[in-house]
Parts: C-alpha cells; structure tokens; sequence
C-alpha cells in the first residue's frame, strides 16, 4: 500500500523544478537513497534545509528527484529503456545561486574555448601583430628634413631661372608695346605675363 501511494505522487524534491510524473511520464525520477551518507549528500546538494530534519527512511520513501539534476556521467550506461543511476551517483545540477561543484567540470570549458579560438587572435601573436610601427629616432629625423630642405633648395632655384627668363620676356614685351602699340595680341600677352611675374615674386 506504501509502495503504491508513493508511486501516485512522484514529485521532484528540487528547488525551482515542478517535474513530476504526472506531468512528465517520459522523465525518470529517483529515490532518495537508503545509505544514508549518500542520502546526505542528496540533501545537502539539493540546497533543502526542511530535508535535512526529515529521516532518512522518510526521504528514501518520499522524495524523489527528477533526471534533469543528474549529469550524464551518473547514468548506468546498460540501461536499456529506463534511466538508471550509477551506485553512489549524486545530483549536482539545480537552478540555486549556490549549485554544487559539477562532477565533469572540465568538459565543458574547452568547447567554449574552441570556438573563441575562431574568432580570437590567440595573445601572444596578437601583441606581435598590433604592436605600433617603430618610432623614427632623434639622429634620423633631422637627416628626413635636411633632405626636404635640399629639395626645397633645388625648387626654389628652378623658380628663380623661370621667374629671371619670365622677367627677361616682360622686358622685352613691354618694349615691344611700346614701340609697336597698334598690335593687341601682344599687349595681352604681355599683361598675363605681368601677372605671373607679380604672383612669383609674392611667392617668392
Ligand atoms: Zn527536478
């Protein structure tokens, strides 16, 4: 009689999960166990304070919890159709601020990890990569602009012999004009070509 009233009222013990058998009869859910260290480990997991006052002939009768707080690591791998539990398996996943250590912690880190490395530069080549160009020493930027200044020199000169040959044809233009002022060609040429002495020598 026991025996049946309990299987009515399959309730996960959890905190934060309602499974029960009624509402999933697809999910298996399991016995407190009857050692009562290992009873005692369920509890404390659980996070129930209220479980702790109660006997462990009480919780092995009445409280159960759901597979979805047992990893897979706890599961018998010769069931056939029902989940069974390894000996001495202990639930660790509940939906608490404080959950118990994961008993395979280690295996899901290094699929995260995986994947960034996808994405992410690894650091070490990271730094080499985006380290800033080399930053030009004292002895060699007078060097840049001695050579700028030369260039400058050379330019500067060239403009001077253009300018002389310019100044050298207003010259003759305007004693052209004056000596010949019936020719209109030349006196246009001549004014354009006072406006680029004039704009030469304020450049220079
Ligand atoms: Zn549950």
């Amino acid at each position: 009689m026991a025996a049946s009233t309990s299987t009515h009222c399959r309730w996960c013990s959890a905190v934060n999960c309602s499974n029960s058998k009624n509402k999933r009869p697809d999910l298996s859910f399991f016995r407190f166990p009857a050692e009562h260290e290992l009873c005692k480990v369920w509890v404390i997991n659980t996070r129930r304070a209220d479980l702790e006052e109660k006997s462990f002939e009480h919780l092995h009768k009445n409280n159960y919890l759901c597979a979805e707080h047992f990893e897979p690591c706890c599961f018998s791998k010769t069931a056939t159709s029902r989940a069974r539990l390894i000996n001495g398996a202990v639930p660790t996943i509940f939906n608490v601020p404080n959950p118990p250590p994961k008993l395979t912690p280690s295996q899901p880190p290094p699929k995260v990890r995986n994947d960034d490395d996808l994405f992410d530069v690894p650091p070490t080549s990271s730094t080499q990569q985006y380290s800033p160009p080399p930053i030009p020493d004292s002895k060699s930027t007078p060097s840049f602009h001695e050579e700028d200044r030369e260039s400058l020199k050379r330019k500067l000169c060239a403009e001077r012999a253009k300018n002389w040959r310019l100044k050298k044809k207003l010259k003759l233009c305007h004693e052209n004009t004056s000596t010949r002022k019936s020719t209109p060609g030349v006196s246009e040429k001549s004014t354009s070509l006072i406006q680029v002495g004039k704009a030469l020598s304020s450049y220079l």
